[in-house]
């Protein structure tokens, strides 16, 4: 939750004021999108929200923790234990196999998976025959969705997606966007996804709508699996 952050880089004449005041909540179980135009404080947001960058002003919550002003130490640990993330260019490892790179978030924490839960999740995500597979030999919506399954396997209080379809082609995407969805249907997934494009934000429960750092609208919007 950003509870009136402001964030400015720079200082003096080149003080850029990349957020102005954006106050924003998330609610457990729901799919949200962040939309606006370039250079509208998408990233910067998000980056805030997930403890990777800090605010100038304001207070960030991660679940009922207040994260501003917390030193690099406690962040990543929090990091690891609560937010997930999905990034446009993947970001998986190349000499792990999916299973290998889906685990991963547990093995750096130290926890096992739950045999059952990792099977849904590969169930849901659709991989089942790739698991053995490196990300070199998956297409780019594969990865897309190794990548998603990793930031769902260790049951973050919510997912942190940056444009996870802007490097795929449309019915890659679709994919993603998909499972993204059925993550929140299906499992109480809690995910803020970053995106400019129309199509990926129509899968989303709720839409924010950004523009020179300030929320100017906001949305909520039936989903194709939610209208009766
Ligand atoms: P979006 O994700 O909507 O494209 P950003 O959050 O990346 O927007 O950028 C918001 C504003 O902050 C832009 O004017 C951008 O140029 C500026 N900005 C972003 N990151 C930096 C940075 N590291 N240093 C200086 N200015 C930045
Ligand atoms: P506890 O505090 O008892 O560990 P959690 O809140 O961590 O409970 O877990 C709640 C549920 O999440 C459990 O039912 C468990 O099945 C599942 N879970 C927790 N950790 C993992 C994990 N590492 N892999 C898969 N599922 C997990």
């Amino acid at each position: 939750m950003a509870d009136g952050v402001s964030k400015v880089y720079g200082s003096g004449d080149a003080a850029v004021h990349a957020l102005r005041g954006v106050s924003v909540g998330f609610v457990s179980g729901v799919f949200t999108a962040i939309m606006g135009p370039s250079g509208s404080g998408k990233s910067t947001l998000m980056h805030c929200l997930a403890g990777l960058d800090t605010v100038s002003g304001g207070r960030i919550m991660l679940g009922d923790v207040e994260i501003t002003g917390l030193g690099d130490r406690r962040l990543t640990l929090l990091r690891r234990d609560r937010v997930g993330f999905v990034f446009q260019a993947f970001n998986l490892l190349p000499t792990l196999t999916a299973e290998q790179n889906i685990r991963l978030p547990l093995d750096l924490a130290g926890r096992k998976a739950d045999a059952a839960w990792f099977d849904q999740v590969v169930d849901v995500v659709g991989l089942r025959d790739r698991l053995g597979h490196r990300p070199g030999e998956l297409s780019g919506g594969q990865q897309q969705r190794v990548a998603c399954a990793r930031a769902l396997v260790a049951r973050p209080d919510v997912i942190f997606a940056d444009e996870p379809t802007g490097n795929l082609d449309s019915r890659s995407g679709a994919e993603v966007l998909g499972f993204l969805r059925a993550s929140v249907r299906e499992m109480g997934q809690t995910i803020v996804m970053v995106t400019h494009d129309p199509v990926a934000a129509s899968y989303a429960d709720r839409v924010v709508f950004l523009r020179d750092g300030e929320i100017v609208s906001e949305i909520v919007q039936p989903t194709p699996d939610t209208v009766l």
